[in-house]
């Protein structure tokens, strides 16, 4: 009888796992506002908060940025509402949300989505083109993908604590 050798796979999605989601706000200079701790599916970010610092300073909340799963990229529905609901709150500034996750050890990929609601003139100008009733839109897509590396030099100091506190990597000391 033969038997088959028991090989270890050593992919790199094994060698890390997802512990926690955690959200960072982030300021027009890339900067942290605020950290929030989040549950292992989701984060809450503080309503209040960011309704204050909007209306202090429009445009200085660049973007709510969080942790996923592993291999999750997009956002989810939770996600999605969340960015409608502030498109409208914000408007006419844009509102971003970043998903943070990796599918291998050793990088951290940022997607970063906008929503934008639609403007009065525009939703004004296609509701006669259209000749029928319509809500104004809300725009969802994917503006920009950045990769980082954690661990390595000149690595921005957030990402290495967002990456630290919700991945757990098995070739750590
Ligand atoms: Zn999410």
């Amino acid at each position: 009888m033969t038997t088959i050798p028991k090989v270890a796979i050593n992919i790199g999605m094994e060698k890390t796992r997802f512990i926690t989601e955690n959200g960072i706000i982030l300021d027009n200079q890339n900067q942290v506002i605020l950290k929030v701790p989040g549950l292992p599916s989701h984060v809450n970010f503080p309503e209040e908060t960011i309704t204050k610092l909007h209306k202090l300073q429009p445009g200085y909340i660049n973007r709510l940025a969080h942790t996923h799963p592993i291999g999750m990229f997009s956002i989810s529905n939770v996600d999605r509402a969340m960015m409608k609901k502030w498109a409208i709150a914000m408007h006419p500034f844009p509102f971003r949300l970043s998903t943070l996750t990796t599918d291998n050890e050793y990088d951290l990929v940022e997607s970063i989505y906008v929503a934008r609601l639609e403007s009065r003139e525009c939703w004004l100008e296609r509701k006669e083109l259209e000749k029928q009733s319509s809500h104004r839109k809300i725009e969802i897509e994917l503006e920009k993908e950045i990769q980082y590396y954690p661990g390595t030099p000149g690595h921005p100091e957030w990402v290495q604590e967002i990456f630290d506190n919700s991945f757990e990597r098995d070739n750590d000391e």
